[in-house]
This record gives C-alpha cells, structure tokens and sequence, in this order.
C-alpha cells in the first residue's frame, strides 16, 4: 500500500455527480479500486439531510424523490463560484435545493437538519463526500486515512482548485497533491504501455463527465507523461443533458397533460432520475420509455425518446464539445493524424453520438475504451499518490508534467490584461516579468492578478490584488518586477518587488471575494466534527432500537413456547408485557433526552444562522 512517513495516501475523484477512491497495493504492484459498502466503484457525490440523520452517497438515493429540497447533489458546480455568477443563477433555478447569497457574494445551500435551518457551503459539501470516501478507504484498509490526492477537472481555475484543498481541510485530510482528471485518466491508459511509447505517443484524452468537461493532448516518451495543452468547460457535463431532457418533459407534459410541473421540486427530482435512466438506456438502445407514476396531482407520465430526438436536443451541447477539442489541438500544435490514441473518459463519453462525431474528427479512428472510463481517474490518482509517497517499493517510475489551463497577468494601463503566464505553459514555473510606472512621481502600484483569455482585464476573472509602495521620486516609466509563481497543484502565487528601495510584497492569491478564512475552516472542522459524531450517536441508537426489538421478540416468542408457557399464570404473562413495555417507554424517553441534551451541548457555541 501507497505509505509515507504520515502514513497512508489515497486517490480520490472528487466527481461532480459519482465520486472514486482507489488505492495502490504494494503486494500485488497495482491499483485496487475500493468499492463502497453497497459493493459500487463509485458513490453518489449526493449528502441529505433528514429530520432525524445526515446521509452521504448510496444512502441518499431512496430518499431524494421525498426530500429533495434537503437532497444536495452539483455540489461541484458552485465551487470557487460566485453568487451573481449567471452559471450559478442558472442552476439555482433547476435545483430543488436552496441556494442564497452568502458573505462576499458567496453561494450557500440552504437546507433543513433536524428541524433546524443550515446554511453550507460548497466546500462543506464537499468535504461530506470527501470524508465518506475516506471511510470507505479505512474500511477496506482497515486502518486510518490522512493523506490524499484528489483530482479536479484541468479547467479548474485558481479559486476552485484552492477551494477544494479547502474541503479537505475541514475534515482533516491532507490533500497534498491536485492534479488533473484528464492527466489522471492518461497514467490509467499509459502506465503499462509506457515503455512502448519510444519515440513518443500522443494520447488525446477525451473526459466527459457529470459535470466537467476536459480535453487534454499529452504526450508519452518513455516514463514522461508531458500534458501539451488543455481545454474545458467546468459547467458541461451529463447534467445538462439531464437537464435538457427534463425540459423536454416539462414541455410535453404542458402539451399533452395541461399542467406545468416546473416549479414543483418532487416532481422535477422523480422525473431527473427517470431522465437519467432513460439517457443511459439510449447508449445502447435506440428508444427508451419514461414511466413515472403519480408524477404531479395524480398525472402518471408514461412517454418515450427516441435516440434521434436525444441528439437533437442535445446536438449544441455535442458540438461544443468538438470545438474545444479541435481549439486543443490547435493550442498544442499537434495535427489531427498525428494522435496515435483518443482516450475516452467520463461516463458522459459512452453517448454514441458523441462517440461519432469524436471518431468523425479523427479521421475514422478506433477510440480507445480499453480503461474503465468511471474508475480511470481515481486510478491515476492512486498512482500519482503511491508516487508522492516515501518507501513504497516497485511504484511504477513515471513523471507528470502537467500544465496551467489558463492564461495569468495583471492589469496595465488601458484597462488590459498583459499576461505573464500563457495557458498551457508546463508547471511548476516561476517568471519574472518587468513593469513600468505610468504616472509622474508614482509612489505606489496597485496590481490586479487576472486569469483568462480575454484582452480587456475586466472580461477575465480577477484572482486578487495588492499593492507595493515607497516609490522613489522619478519620472514615469520607473520599473518594478513582478514575479509569478505557480505550484504543483497549480497554485499561484505573485510577488512584486521595486529594486532600489528594495520594497518587496507578495500575496498567495487568496481569491478574497470567495474563499473560505482560516477562521471559517476553523468553524467547519468543528461542525465537521459535530456531524461524525451526530452520525454516530443516530447509529447507536438505531442498533439500540433494533437490539431491543429483537430481545422483545425473543421473549415474545420463548412466552409462546408451552414448556415456558404453561408454567406462568396468567397474570405473570400480563406483568413481563407491561414491564416490557414499560422498558421500551423508558429507553425511547431516556434516548430522546439524551439527543436533546446532546443537541444543546453540541450548538452550544456554534451560531450556525
Ligand atoms: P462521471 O462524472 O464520469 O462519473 O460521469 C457521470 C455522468 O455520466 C452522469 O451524468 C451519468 O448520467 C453519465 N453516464 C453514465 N453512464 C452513461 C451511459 N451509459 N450513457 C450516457 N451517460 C452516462
């Protein structure tokens, strides 16, 4: 097993609707994917919230169609998001959920636990799904999980990607590598095929999932797998086809049943799943029927798609797709026909239109489907953690080299951004780039990092600002350097500094609009906390609960026994019933004050309004 000098590392696929976590055995020289404890690969990345308990993953499903406004699921779509974001605003209109303005424009899940209001973030919820992936690990390890490497799509910005080292935080796991869900996929398909890869292979890496979409084209040279560029939509994915074909169904409905079911959140959640169903079925079917019974005020919805007609409602979505995968081989430089292998990942990837027009733009290429396209990612996650770790013996000897998805500069005279960093440059990397004052006598500069394609500074996304000062007296065009600095994880960091004076300042772009402060961390490990330990008090006593039952039963059964029977009278039966049923009254009174002192005692200090 993966071990370092902290102990055990995993890999996790953090995925917008399926989660993974997979783990890389020392004794047999590979990866096992750790299946959960309903025996799946992958786990809903879905929390609930009831009146009496918090669900995480398989649990949540039975339930959703009855409590959907407390059912979480997209969680990764808000991440290192912002409210006003009009993709926020978009979303919060299809999800039966609550999501608000929080501090700093910052989207919250507004949910309802145990009668009581509670307010989320993204990274809260996603800390849930990642410590449920945890504990399947330490089930199947048997032993403790501190250490991890998750992956994020490659078009994660800065925000989202800090943001999600943020989730980890709040439940205590270290998540000490990021790396990239298409670079993953690509050690799944190259990790045995690598040393045939003399002379360089190019893999294309197709990663359409449930609510990412990444192209990534790298190349394999022995143990080198070097990532030539990137593209992607982080709001593109199997959800919104989902969601189209709920539309479709809302529309019919109005046309055929008179009734609009739009703003009934049961209703939409029933029909989503059966959307769902119907979506996979047309990856191998050429119809599928929609049945759902009772679906609003007493109307059933028996209806079906055509595969024609899926396509047709989804065929911009496809076609977005293509374009970023024709704009990455642009990027990298490198000709359709010189991809020696197309990768398909993500189960999004098994739509056969998609599929079609994937293989169209390669010339009739054979794609590759040789890795589990649900398990690829979690797989090179677990690689790239056996590698990050110390003392494991025969870890496959390979090196990552992966890239920065967007383009990183700051503001310059004329409201434009002056890049210092191009996308798609290797990372880690450090560059120093020299600016020039524009004013007179300029005492200080205040500089705006951006990340984006675009040239007018505002049209891309601010990251953070900051100033240096103590300027000397001089006419305009006095110079200061300003060095950026991306990490690993791709992380950045930017300082700048002025030469004679020596002033020097330098800020971890902390994205100050969205994410989360130590103080607020804090908070969370702690309600993190409250919540296992919830879990775990509504577990005991639903054993206790069962344990009891069970003895009444005994005892009901042994009273039925003539042996035993016949000798009580009577009222010897009558008494042990009472006192059973006395006990019974006792315990459940002595449990239900027992939550509520638990209850008083746990919110004590936490104000979670
Ligand atoms: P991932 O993020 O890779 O786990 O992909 C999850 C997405 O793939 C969800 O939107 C699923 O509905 C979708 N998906 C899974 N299997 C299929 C299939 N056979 N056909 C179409 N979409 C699928």
């Amino acid at each position: 097993m993966a071990e370092d000098k902290k102990g055990l590392v995993i890999g996790i696929d953090l995925g917008t609707t399926y989660s993974c976590v997979a783990v890389w055995q020392q004794q047999h020289n590979r990866v096992e994917i750790i299946h959960n404890d309903q025996g799946n690969n992958t786990t809903p990345s879905c929390v609930a919230f009831t009146d009496h308990e918090r669900l995480i993953g398989d649990a949540t499903t039975n339930q959703a169609a009855l409590n959907p406004e407390n059912t979480i699921f997209d969680a990764k779509r808000l991440i290192g998001r912002k409210y006003s974001d009009p993709l926020v605003q978009k979303d919060k209109m299809l999800w039966p959920f609550k999501v608000v303005s929080g501090v700093n424009d910052k989207p919250m899940i507004s949910v309802k636990y145990k009668g009581q209001e509670k307010i989320l973030s993204a990274e809260e919820v996603s800390s849930m799904i990642l410590s449920k992936m945890r504990d399947i690990a330490e089930a199947y390890l048997e032993k403790p999980v501190k250490n991890a490497v998750v992956t994020v799509p490659a078009y994660f910005n800065d925000s989202q990607r800090k943001a999600t080292m943020d989730a980890g935080a709040i439940i205590g796991l270290n998540v000490i590598r990021i790396i990239n869900e298409p670079t993953a996929a690509a050690i799944a398909y190259g990790l045995d095929k690598r040393n045939d890869c003399v002379g360089g292979r190019n893999i294309f890496v197709f990663d359409f999932g449930g609510g990412t979409f990444d192209v990534s084209i790298l190349t394999i040279e022995t143990k080198v797998f070097q990532v030539k560029a990137t593209a992607g939509n982080t709001h593109l994915g199997g959800e919104d086809i989902d969601n189209r074909m709920m539309n479709y169904f809302v529309e019919e409905m109005k046309r055929k049943s008179k009734v609009d079911i739009s703003g009934n959140p049961r209703a939409l959640r029933r029909l989503k799943s059966a959307c769902e169903r119907a979506k996979r079925t047309l990856s191998y079917a050429v119809t599928a029927n929609i049945e759902v019974d009772n679906l609003f005020e007493g109307i059933d919805l028996y209806s079906s798609i055509t595969r024609a007609k899926f396509e047709q409602i989804n065929y911009d979505l496809f076609e977005e797709c293509m374009y970023t995968v024709d704009s990455c081989l642009r990027d990298a430089k490198i000709e359709k026909n010189s991809v020696h292998e197309v990768v398909l990942v993500g189960g999004s990837s098994r739509i056969p239109k998609m599929q079609q027009l994937l293989q169209d733009f390669f010339n009739g290429k054979d794609l590759c489907k040789s890795v589990n396209p649900d398990e690829a990612v979690a797989y090179g996650a677990a690689v790239q953690a056996a590698l990050l770790s110390e003392g494991i013996k025969n870890v496959p000897d390979l090196v990552l080299k992966d890239v920065t998805p967007l383009s990183l500069g700051i503001s310059v005279k004329g409201d434009l951004m002056s890049v210092v960093i191009p996308r798609n440059t290797t990372i880690p990397i450090k560059k120093k780039q020299v600016f020039l004052t524009c004013e007179d006598d300029q005492f200080s500069v205040k500089i705006m990092v951006y990340e984006g394609e675009r040239v007018k500074d505002s049209d891309n996304n601010l990251l953070g600002s900051f100033s240096i000062s103590g300027f000397p007296p001089a006419p305009r065009g006095y110079p200061f350097g300003v060095t950026f600095a991306i990490n690993e994880n791709g992380i950045l960091s930017v300082s700048a500094e002025e030469k004679v004076t020596g002033n020097r300042n330098e800020i971890i772009i902390s994205n100050d609009k969205g994410r989360l402060s130590n103080a607020e961390i804090s908070i969370m490990i702690k309600e993190a906390e409250n919540y296992k330990s919830e879990d775990e008090k509504f577990l005991k006593k639903a054993n206790a609960m069962n344990d009891l039952d069970d003895l009444v039963y005994k005892i009901g059964k042994a009273l039925k026994r003539e042996d035993i029977s016949s000798k009580l009278s009577w009222k010897e039966k009558e008494d042990i019933m009472s006192k059973i049923s006395r006990a019974t009254d006792i315990v459940l009174n002595a449990l239900e004050s027992l939550v509520v002192s638990m209850k008083k005692l746990l919110y004590r200090d936490v104000d979670y309004q």
